[in-house]
């Protein structure tokens, strides 16, 4: 899986991990079987996000683990290379 497309399952995963918790919180009493599913969706969805954070966001060049800055990260940490293409990333002269 590219890293980008890792980064947009871990970002959705638990956005709706999130939205799971609140709907259970809000609309479902606690203790209810309707409750244990959305808490169970909850952590489904958050362990989901986690294992991809840790296991599929790599650098597709270097193969080092990408999480710091990783939502709006462009170009790769370790090695300075582009995640599309591959190219080394320069500072762009202001
Ligand atoms: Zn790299």
């Amino acid at each position: 899986m590219h890293i980008k497309t890792a980064r947009k399952v871990v970002l959705w995963s638990m956005i709706l991990s999130v939205a799971f918790a609140v709907i259970g919180l809000v609309f479902f009493e606690p203790g209810t079987v309707a409750s244990l599913y959305v808490t169970f969706a909850a952590f489904g969805l958050m362990l989901v996000s986690i294992i991809v954070l840790f296991t599929l966001c790599r650098c597709p060049w270097c193969n080092q683990r990408v999480t710091h800055g990783l939502m709006k990260a462009e170009y790769c940490p370790h090695c300075k290379k582009d995640f599309d293409t591959g190219l080394k990333y320069k500072k762009k002269k202001k």
